[in-house]
């Protein structure tokens, strides 16, 4: 695993929806400013075409020369001037045949949207048009203006204002995203590259607590939360596989003691056996005494080696078929049974469907569902059964007995070694194997059901290595 390159990274995929928002918010602001920009440019003509009116107004008669009205016309930037007074009195101001208006505007009744559409409505038309323009004059709302005129200079003018404010936001926006950005990198990006950076060095080097060690902050928001936990998480499971390493030596000890002794108990049952050939009634009476002893020690031993053995990861996980594995176990079972002075036994039922298969270390399974059925054997059951079902990636094995249950000791220590056997010559190992054998196949091994009328474990084992 590497730091992603900065095109693909956080800091840069910050910047650029920083830069995306902060224009999108100058757009929302824009369309407004443009529509009162084209709405002002218009109210400034009504008020000067109301101010050209007074003027004539003025005038003896209220006829003023051909030459003054163009000049006035020129002043307003119009090309006809009608002013409607209240007593409804009007005035007209005209150059010689005035074109007709292409447009009509009217500015009384002109919403927010429709001031936003027309004022971009005039930057999208190609050629400057001929508009005719009502609405209150500015100096007297009572007087209505309606001013005719050419909107060349009101789109130049729009345009120029719009490049003002694209790159006013262009401005504002690389500063806004440069100073976001910066922000963002100090208190997040950097401290979570750095987070990762620490969480690599521990996978490279679970033993070292130095790159932890520079994580260390007194932050009280998320970041440094996940920093200290990231620290004590670091803590414990460093902790955690000190404490396995000394289990896995304590472990091999264990097994090397075991595997001696049980050389000594095999050749101290050799020589006992002999002690039943004794001549001295004493010495043959005891004999088979001695002798169970050194068996019974000898179960012992390999018991606990079998322990000590299973529970770590699978060797080699190969496609084995279920009902081929517990059929095998079962046979196994009953030639134990048979060469056992009571012989007989339950009836062993093997349910589960053929066709499937597994992925699994065929020895340890073995142990594992062994366990399982050799328990409700010996707990006396008179029928015990194995049935398979599959169950959303996993295939669940279920082993029913319809024995006495199990007892409260057992149920008490459940899956705890060394703990919960309740019988004379029982270590208790046998289904904490199980379960350790369910695991490490990435499975898991439940007490599904127990009571005066049988006992269920649910063994589940994925279906895909
Ligand atoms: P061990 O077999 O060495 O005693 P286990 O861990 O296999 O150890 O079992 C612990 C105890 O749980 C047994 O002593 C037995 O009392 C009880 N037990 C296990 N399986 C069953 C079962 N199917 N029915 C009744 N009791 C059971």
């Amino acid at each position: 695993m590497q730091l992603p390159s900065f095109a693909r990274s956080l800091s840069a995929r910050l910047l650029l929806l920083t830069v995306v928002f902060v224009m999108i918010a100058e757009v929302l602001i824009y369309l407004p400013s443009a529509a009162r920009y084209r709405a002002d440019w218009l109210a400034e003509k009504l008020a000067s075409g109301h101010l050209a009116a007074l003027a004539v107004e003025a005038a003896p008669d209220q006829m003023v020369t051909d030459e003054l009205e163009a000049e006035l016309l020129a002043h307003v930037g119009a090309l006809s001037i009608d002013v409607t007074k209240p007593a409804g009195r009007m005035l007209m101001l005209a150059a010689d045949m005035p074109p007709e208006p292409q447009a009509r505007f009217d500015l009384r009744t002109a919403g927010p949207f429709t001031l936003i559409a027309d004022a971009l409505g005039v930057l999208a038309q190609q050629e400057p048009m001929v508009i005719a323009v009502t609405g209150r004059s500015p100096k007297n709302p009572d007087v209505l203006v309606t001013v005719t005129l050419n909107d060349r200079p009101l789109r130049e003018g729009l345009w120029a204002f719009s490049g003002r404010i694209l790159v006013l936001s262009l401005i504002i926006s690389g500063i806004t995203a440069g100073l976001v950005y910066v922000t963002l990198v100090y208190m997040t990006v950097r401290p979570m590259r750095r987070l990762v950076e620490a969480m690599m060095a521990f996978k490279r080097d679970p033993e070292s607590a130095e790159p932890a060690a520079q994580l260390a902050t007194d932050r009280s928001d998320e970041v440094g939360i996940a920093q200290r936990e990231l620290i004590a998480l670091q803590a414990a499971v460093r902790q955690a596989f000190r404490q396995r390493e000394r289990l896995a030596a304590l472990g091999t000890a264990v097994a090397k003691i075991n595997h001696d002794i049980r050389g000594v108990l095999a050749s101290a049952t050799l020589l006992s056996e002999r002690l039943l050939d004794s001549r001295d009634p004493e010495v043959r009476r005891n004999g088979p005494r001695i002798l169970a002893s050194l068996e019974r020690a000898a179960l012992l031993v390999s018991q606990t080696l079998d322990y000590t053995r299973d529970g770590v990861a699978p060797a080699a996980l190969a496609p084995v078929d279920p009902r081929a594995l517990v059929a095998e176990v079962m046979e196994a079972l009953a030639a134990e049974r048979s060469s056992q002075a009571n012989g007989g036994g339950p009836a062993l039922r093997n349910e589960v469907p053929a066709g499937l298969t597994i992925p699994a270390e065929r020895e340890l399974l073995f142990r594992g569902i062994s366990n399982l059925l050799r328990n409700a054997v010996e707990a006396g059951a008179t029928r015990v059964s194995v049935a398979a079902e599959p169950m959303g990636g996993m295939l669940r094995l279920l082993v029913v007995d319809d024995g006495p249950g199990l007892p409260e000791k057992a149920q008490a220590h459940l899956f705890q070694p060394f703990a919960g056997s309740t019988k004379p010559n029982g270590m208790g190992l046998g289904l904490s194997i199980a379960r350790e054998v369910a695991r490490a196949h990435g499975g898991e091994l439940r007490l599904a059901e127990t009571s005066g009328r049988g006992t269920t474990f649910a063994m589940t084992l994925p279906t895909a290595g």
